[in-house]
């Protein structure tokens, strides 16, 4: 795809991930021209069908199935079991979201103050009522299907954006043995399509949400990376470009010098 240089744009967002392309996305609501640039390719909607079908072939490992030509990060890991870092990475517009789950939980009250509660990490400066509107928000941005069965949630005023997926055949042997075991069980909020939803369709249950969601069903940032781009359709103010590949450079002190970009 030929891109031409933007020049004078307001904002450049690096890393088309769900963070980079929703900040996007109201930037360009609000009139702000934005660029966006991400390390690895944008990757064809059409492809997605023939990337479901590596992942479910032993020959291919995890990064095979998203093959962006990035440059993946050198890492080291400690400890006796190594942690494929790069496996859990996908590089490229729409992120780690093209791989992941999509369980959406809210964290806990008292995760905030998980310091003062069991001595564990630090507490934070804000608490969970703080959030809760933006929790609201990103759960109708996502697209959230879930239920209020948790017993062990924070509280919540509105219901999830889409009703939550009636439990599956081995939801209901697990329920059997959870009973059994006096154990509580409940639903998990997910960030894919229990019907159709602003242009995208329902969950058709092909079970592959991780690493690769043929149908669109499940989010990932390229919603919203489509979104803001589609804000800059007509040619005016506001306009978004993502896509372009990028190799930031670092400067003294670990800050960004500046991001250099090429076409895909
Ligand atoms: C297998 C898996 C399952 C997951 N399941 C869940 C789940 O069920 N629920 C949940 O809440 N979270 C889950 N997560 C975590 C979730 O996907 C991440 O928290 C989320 O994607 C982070 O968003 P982000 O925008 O910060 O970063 P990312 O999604 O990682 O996006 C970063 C983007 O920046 C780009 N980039 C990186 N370096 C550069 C560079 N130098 N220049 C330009 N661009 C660059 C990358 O190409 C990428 O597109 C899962 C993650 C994985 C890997
Ligand atoms: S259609 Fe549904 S089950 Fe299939 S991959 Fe997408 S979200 Fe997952």
């Amino acid at each position: 795809m030929t891109r031409k240089p933007v020049t004078g744009a307001d904002v450049c967002v690096v890393g088309a991930g769900p963070a980079g392309t929703i900040v996007a996305d109201r930037l360009a609501a609000s009139g702000h021209e934005v660029v966006v640039l991400d390390a690895g390719p944008r990757f064809d909607p059409d492809d997605r069908i023939r990337r479901q079908e590596r992942s479910i072939r032993p020959s291919f490992s995890r990064p095979d199935v998203w093959d962006g030509d990035a440059e993946r990060d050198a890492y080291t890991s400690s400890g006796e079991k190594g942690y494929p870092l790069n496996h859990a990475r996908v590089k490229g517009v729409g992120g780690s979201t093209l791989h992941w789950q999509g369980m959406v939980m809210r964290l806990h009250e008292d995760d905030f103050n998980s310091r003062s509660a069991r001595g564990v990490g630090v507490d934070w400066p804000i608490d969970y009522a703080d959030l809760r509107p933006q929790y609201a928000e990103a759960e109708r941005e996502l697209g959230v299907s879930g239920a209020s069965d948790n017993p062990f949630a924070p509280p919540r005023e509105e219901p999830h954006p889409m009703a939550a997926f009636p439990p599956s055949y081995s939801d209901s042997l697990f329920a059997d043995a959870c009973e059994e075991l006096e154990i509580a069980m409940h639903s998990v909020p997910n960030a894919r399509n229990s019907e159709s939803r602003n242009g995208r369709s329902a969950c058709v249950g092909y079970g592959t949400c991780q690493p690769v969601c043929p149908s669109g069903a499940k989010y990932d940032a390229t919603v919203h990376a489509e979104a803001a781009e589609r804000r800059g359709g007509d040619g005016h103010r506001p306009r978004t470009r993502p896509a372009a590949r990028t190799r930031p450079r670092i400067g003294r002190g670990g800050r960004l010098r500046d991001a250099g970009w090429r076409d895909s």
